[in-house]
């Protein structure tokens, strides 16, 4: 239940943070959410966050009381009296965030209980309640910020650039995304789907959906020191192995007993550290690394979550952490990630089939098509692959397929012999929509064709380089075999026709690059496989009378 503290105990927690720009917003709401129980929260925002920012869940939400003290300073639910503090595993306790954010700006906050038929809507303007109302809405909590700083304009003066506030905002959710992989984030900046998370629990597809499989697939697990001493910290999380490397230290997240913290202070330092001798200057590693800790040891009252941590034994979690990391770069243990393909499949009209008409699917690997010359069994992933090459060429020869900014880009690790095949084709891999160039032992491609997801860029490229002179059909082939469906994937009525009317569309007898495609089954074939069958059933001889 939403209640206010009293004076004493709000006057003894330390002021909060400054809301100063609309990341710090986006933050507040966030572990709100967090601490609502939310499973999935979207954070949407236009012009950077300043006019139109909006952080949604679905989460246990606040009771139609309890709703209108939200303006007010020192109301929360998480607290009430000094003792709390000890054992109290919100993000936040002090009831002064959602005050702030009000106080600043045009505040919406929508949200319904489990229990309430209905949501109630409240709207504030700098803080004063402005109008409250009833309305249909899911489970859960909206706050929407609009015109953040309208009561102080000296503020909005320090705000950077519309993109580098967004840039702040995703750096936040990205934070969070990756800490709390059971939570599925989604992130939309002026309409756009930046970054979508699946909350499947899995760190490594956090990562994934952020940097990319590549990365996530070569990551190093951190396990816990076996051998520390009762009460140490234990450290656990993921390491990129030397090789991956990125320009800032932005690729460092951690978390200190599961709730997000800065990386500022000794602790990036420490894991960099561990590296010794594996990053030239100016790299750093990605890593997600979560420190768990006595809760004694943590400074509750002068604990700022989010701006660092304030540990009562600051060198006993460092040496833990350049323990824990150091072993794993010694180990090197990285898994490889069986992340399904998406097949993606340009729309391709029915009308291209030239006569054949798709049945189904067969086995996991056959599509089904009845043509003129008779039943065709096709072989999906040769026709895909075959149908693709052709449709890539066309692309090449009409000025090359669209491209697509990758971001973050993507690093892919390469031996020299590769790496220098590869920047040998840099320009010529432009037309194909690839943007690369050379980055640690490896490449970084800052852009790839529209149509492939990370890891398939990285297939497409890891083929190509691959091939001492690729020719133009070779490349053609890496990047169709890269994104063709594999077989044993189940596709729909509408991607088997896709396949075989892009199939059609490039045919050139019943093979592909890769090999024969399409087996045939005519009307006499069947009539001498029947009878072969009736022979088989009713030898000559045994037939009875
Ligand atoms: P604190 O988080 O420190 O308690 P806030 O000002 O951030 O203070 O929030 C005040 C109170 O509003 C919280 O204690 C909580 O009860 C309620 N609240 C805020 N956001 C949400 C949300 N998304 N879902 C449910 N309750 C919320
Ligand atoms: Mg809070």
């Amino acid at each position: 239940m939403l209640h206010i503290l009293e004076a004493e105990l709000a006057g003894q927690l330390a002021a909060g943070e400054a809301i100063d720009r609309p990341a710090a917003v986006a933050r507040e709401l966030i572990e709100n959410a967090l601490d609502a129980g939310a499973r999935r929260i979207t954070i949407a925002l236009q012009a950077g966050g300043t006019s139109w920012l909006r952080v949604s869940d679905d989460g246990h939400g606040i009771a139609a009381d309890g709703i209108v003290l939200v303006g007010t300073r020192h109301a929360t639910s998480k607290l009430s009296s000094l003792d709390e503090l000890a054992t109290i595993a919100t993000h936040g306790f002090r009831g002064v965030a959602l005050a702030s954010i009000a106080a600043v700006s045009r505040l919406t906050i929508s949200s319904r209980t489990a229990d309430a038929a209905a949501a109630t809507e409240l709207r504030l303007a700098g803080g004063t309640i402005q109008h409250r109302r009833m309305h249909a809405a899911p489970v859960g909590t909206s706050v929407t910020v609009e015109q953040l700083f309208y009561t102080m304009p000296q503020r909005r003066r320090f705000l950077h650039g519309a993109g580098a506030e967004a840039a702040a905002v995703i750096a936040v959710a990205t934070h969070y995304a990756l800490v709390v992989p059971q939570v599925a984030f989604c992130v939309v900046v002026d309409g756009r789907h930046v970054l979508a998370t699946s909350g499947c629990g899995q760190v490594r597809a956090a990562l994934a959906a952020i940097y990319g499989a590549t990365v996530a697939g070569a990551m190093i697990d951190v396990a816990p020191d076996q051998h520390a001493a009762p009460g140490a910290p234990r450290v656990r999380g993921l390491l990129t192995p030397p090789g991956y490397n990125r320009r800032g230290r932005d690729g460092i997240h951690l978390s200190l007993n599961r709730h997000a913290v800065a990386a500022r202070g000794r602790l990036p330092a420490v894991i960099e550290a561990a590296y010794r001798g594996l990053l030239a200057p100016g790299e750093h590693p990605i890593a997600v690394l979560d420190i768990a800790i006595d809760p004694a040891d943590v400074d509750r009252l002068g604990r700022t979550m989010h701006r660092g941590i304030r540990l009562q034994a600051e060198s006993f979690v460092a040496a833990a952490v350049f323990r824990a990391s150091r072993a794993a770069l010694a180990e090197r243990r990285s898994v490889a990630l069986p992340l399904p393909a998406a097949p993606t499949a340009p729309a391709v009209s029915p009308a291209a089939t030239a006569g054949w008409r798709p049945i189904g699917q067969y086995a996991g690997r056959f599509i089904l098509a009845e043509a003129e010359q008779g039943l065709a069994i096709i072989d999906q992933r040769g026709a895909d692959i075959g149908g693709r090459q052709a449709a890539l060429l066309a692309q090449w020869r009409a000025g090359g397929p669209a491209a697509q900014l990758l971001s973050p880009a993507l690093t892919l690790p390469l031996d020299e012999r590769r790496l220098a095949r590869l920047l040998a084709q840099a320009t010529a891999l432009q037309r194909w929509g690839f943007a690369i160039a050379e980055f640690g032992p490896g490449v970084i491609v800052r852009h790839a064709p529209t149509e492939l997801t990370p890891i398939q860029v990285g297939r497409a490229l890891s083929a190509i380089s691959g091939d001492a002179e690729p020719t133009t059909e070779a490349i053609a082939l890496a990047i169709a075999e890269a994104t063709a469906v594999e077989a044993g994937i189940a596709l729909s009525h509408a991607e088997c026709g896709a396949i075989v009317a892009r199939w059609c569309a490039s045919r050139n007898g019943d093979h592909s690059p890769v090999g024969p495609v399409v087996a045939w089954l005519t009307p006499a074939r069947l009539g001498v496989l029947m009878q072969q069958e009736a022979v088989r059933q009713h030898p000559v001889g045994t037939a009875s009378a």
